[in-house]
């Protein structure tokens, strides 16, 4: 069997055990004051009417208690509902327990309302810590920590210490304070060790305490705490076997509400939790579409971006095929008036002689238009190229061999080409208004004893 004499060998360890000793040993000091003053608390509150359960006498929503109307966990039956005491004395309990409560925030799920006539206890819990408190029945069974609780909770307290029980910052904490902290710090301790310092520390707190001269030190069990404490510190204890069994019980039930704060602990974690996930399922989902909107606007823009591209690409394509055009047609134009230039202006004469310019001695022949019922002169290009319905697509021009019709056809191309030409123009012409002439892009001259084969126009040009 294993031995654990060694763990009473160690002093910081015998420490940290008297330390939790000196706490039960307060809590016994403790006990007749605080039942005593609890029930006189009871008869302020008042007593209840046995009938009513706290849910009754709770709003839903509650703070701390209840917050979905719709699927209340608290009002989950319908006699649990909320509603008036059928006596008219319970929900004035409930207002009196807020009214004494130091924070207006009593612990309503400890308590059971359905107690408030009988057991004073069930009203002393509303000034307990909310959670690990439910099974807990009277003053004995409650822990250290939980009387100092009531204490500090409850304003009645307020005049049963020679001191102010709740002090404003920045004064020091009250002396129940410091001997709630004893008590957190033994039952919270990661080694079971307690320092001799800290131990002497604790002693002297604890009795600061239960010799307070206002109400405490009238107390029997609180003096007879005090002299326990002494003969522990100064290592006279003996301890009997019923003690330790109580201590021993206390540790078990210390133990018991950590369990039970654990447990609420985790099922709210897991509340969280499962709130977090769908917050983030949420928050996944609509980033999705948020995500997937901007891929859609994005994927237009480049779709935009794309069809802009071809027709700027097509545009500049055809202005380049156009500027492409405008210029081979103005070489050709200067190709043909430097061709017309060449091979119009002069009259061969001879193999030996230079033709001459053919406005030196050209004269225009008498034209006049047929089929008309008075003879019309022609004496303009307007005349020549146009009737009352416009252009005329074809115009022949009928004479004698040798009367001049190829000479007037030439003089005809070279008036053009002297019209379209940037050099002077101060020739005689062989019709008048010759800028008529300008009306037309080409003039192409095309003899026909040079195509006599030839049918067709284009080609015959070439
Ligand atoms: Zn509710
Ligand atoms: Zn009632």
């Amino acid at each position: 069997m294993a031995s654990y004499t060694h763990v009473f060998a160690d002093e910081e360890t015998k420490n940290w055990f008297k330390a939790f000793i000196a706490l039960q040993i307060t809590k016994e000091g403790l006990t007749e004051f605080v039942d005593k003053e609890t029930q006189k608390i009871h008869s302020i509150v008042g007593k209840g009417c046995g009938n009513c359960f706290i849910e009754n006498l709770l709003k839903c929503p509650t703070r701390d208690i209840c917050s979905n109307q719709h699927n209340c966990n608290f009002h989950n039956a319908p006699g649990k509902q909320n509603r008036t005491c059928p006596v008219n004395v319970c929900d004035q309990i409930r207002i009196n327990i807020i009214l004494q409560h130091r924070f207006s925030r009593p612990s309503w799920k400890n308590t059971d309302a359905t107690k408030w006539n009988t057991h004073v206890w069930e009203i002393a819990k509303c000034f307990l810590h909310p959670d690990g408190y439910l099974q807990v029945t009277s003053v004995q069974n409650t822990d250290f920590n939980g009387m100092i609780n009531i204490i500090l909770n409850c304003i009645y307290f307020d005049t049963s210490f020679s001191f102010n029980i709740s002090p404003k910052h920045p004064q020091l904490p009250c002396i129940l304070t410091k001997a709630r902290q004893i008590g957190r710090d033994v039952r919270h301790t990661a080694d079971c060790k307690v320092t001799d310092v800290v131990l002497q520390d604790y002693f002297l707190t604890l009795t600061t305490l239960l010799t307070d001269s206002k109400c405490l030190s009238q107390h029997r069990s609180a003096s007879q705490a005090v002299t326990k404490l002494l003969k522990l510190q100064t290592d006279r204890l003996a301890i009997t076997q019923t003690e330790l069994s109580i201590l021993l019980h206390d540790a078990h039930q210390t133990l018991d509400q950590c369990k039970q704060v654990r447990i609420q602990a985790g099922m709210h974690i897991c509340q969280e939790l499962l709130k977090a996930l769908d917050q983030m399922k949420s928050y996944t989902n609509e980033s999705l579409i948020t995500l997937d909107e901007h891929t859609q606007r994005i994927l237009q823009r480049i779709t935009d971006a794309e069809t802009h591209a071809i027709k700027r690409i097509q545009q500049t394509g055809k202005q380049c095929m156009d500027d492409n055009y405008q210029y081979q047609e103005q070489e050709f134009l200067n190709h043909l008036v430097q061709h017309y230039k060449d091979n119009l202006s002069n009259i061969p004469l001879s193999h030996l002689v230079k033709g001459i310019d053919r406005d030196d001695f050209y004269v225009t022949p008498e034209i006049v238009v047929l089929y008309k019922e008075k003879d019309t002169r022609i004496t303009t290009y307007e005349q020549l190229f146009y009737s009352e319905q416009g252009l005329n697509r074809k115009i022949f021009i009928q004479g004698e061999p040798g009367v001049g019709k190829s000479t007037l056809a030439i003089n005809v191309v070279l008036d053009w080409v002297n019209q379209i030409s940037v050099s002077p123009k101060n020739k005689k012409t062989t019709l008048e208004h010759e800028e008529t002439l300008k009306h037309f892009d080409f003039i192409f001259f095309v003899s026909m004893c040079n195509s006599a084969n030839e049918r067709e126009l284009v080609k015959m040009i070439k």
